[in-house]
């Protein structure tokens, strides 16, 4: 522990990191290559998947916008803005609590978890 990250990223190390240890994300990391940046910040986002293709699980013909936090352990329940207000009709805990926004990221659905701060633009939901 007396080694700084810089120093121990080396090409493939491979990490394995545990995020929440209440509602776990467990994440594989490998290091492919080392850059030389001349960047003023401590931290730079250097690259990041796209958001995921999620469709709507009830018309399954619009990008899902919410997903039920209740609904989603027993049922692919990802609902565009329309079927989510109908879900939200047959759901009372969709109504009250459990609705959360689709975001682009391994914590999707996880812990109340609303999205990134950082790249906003890809932070979201699948755009056509
Ligand atoms: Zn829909
Ligand atoms: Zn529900």
């Amino acid at each position: 522990m007396s080694k700084t990250f810089d120093k121990v990223c080396e090409p493939k190390l491979k990490i394995n990191y545990t995020y929440d240890f209440g509602s776990s994300t467990y994440l594989e990391l490998s290091v492919m290559n080392n850059y030389a940046l001349d960047v003023p910040e401590k931290i730079l986002l250097l690259s990041r998947n796209e958001p995921l293709k999620i469709m709507c699980a009830t018309c399954n013909k619009k990008p899902a916008l919410n997903i039920c936090t209740v609904c989603m352990y027993e049922d692919y329940a990802f609902y565009c803005k329309t079927c989510s207000k109908k879900h939200a009709e047959e759901c009372e805990d969709f109504n009250d609590y459990a609705e959360i926004p689709v975001v682009n990221s391994p914590r999707l659905g996880t812990c109340g978890y609303t999205g990134g701060t950082i790249d906003t633009e890809r932070d979201g939901y699948y755009k056509r």
